[in-house]
């Protein structure tokens, strides 16, 4: 996509219409205007497919929701994915479109939690975050594996608890292990640090998403 500059107020050449140095888009399901970072983007692929760009990385022409099923779901039955494209899309199947913005909120959420251990913002490992809760150590968010044993879980998330830190259980032993660079590892506490602000609005956006709080 190309854009032209034409200043404060002005529109783009893909009907976006700046307000300051931020680009503001509508949401196809609640008609709000908001800017870009707030929204999620969908583009046409070459075949026609509408695919979700939560990165906002495709090329080609973007449509626009918040991030939250509600708008989602109203895009769909409002059939305003057919109307934002020249070409409308083959098919708009709603609980697709949330499944695949959740599917890469967790992408990004890994992404972030890779990056949160490479720069020592992240604890690996259930005797390091339980003895850091226990030394007074301030996490903000505590990764639970799927699939770890659940007395150990529940000790971790007494010690969380007591400290007022949010649990989450969405990733296995395997995943988590891969971004820490282990084999396996069952918990990870992320330090109260930018970074733990970055994936809490990721967690947030998930459960807008997902409906779950
Ligand atoms: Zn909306």
């Amino acid at each position: 996509m190309t854009m032209t500059e034409t200043g404060n107020g002005g529109r783009d050449n893909s009907g976006g219409v700046r307000s300051g140095s931020r680009v503001m888009r509508t949401c196809l399901g609640c008609r709000g205007t908001f800017s870009q970072d707030q929204l999620v983007r969908y583009v046409l692929s070459p075949d026609g497919d509408l695919l979700v760009d939560y990165r906002g990385k495709l090329p080609g022409r973007g449509a626009y929701t918040c991030i939250h099923r509600d708008c989602i779901r109203q895009a769909v039955q409002r059939r305003q994915f057919q109307r934002s494209f020249r070409t409308p899309p083959r098919e708009v199947d709603g609980n697709h479109l949330i499944a695949s913005l959740e599917e890469q909120i967790l992408k990004r959420i890994l992404a972030l939690l890779g990056m949160a251990r490479k720069s020592s913002c992240a604890v690996s490992g259930t005797q390091a975050v339980v003895c850091g809760f226990e030394g007074g150590e301030q996490f903000r968010i505590v990764f639970l594996a799927s699939d770890m044993s659940s007395d150990i879980a529940d000790k971790v998330r007494y010690k969380a608890g007591l400290a007022g830190v949010s649990c989450y259980s969405f990733f296995d032993k395997g995943t988590m292990g891969r971004i820490t660079g282990k084999s396996e590892s069952s918990v990870v506490g992320v330090r109260n640090l930018p970074l733990a602000e970055a994936i809490r609005i990721e967690l947030l956006r998930l459960e807008q998403i997902s409906g779950e709080s």
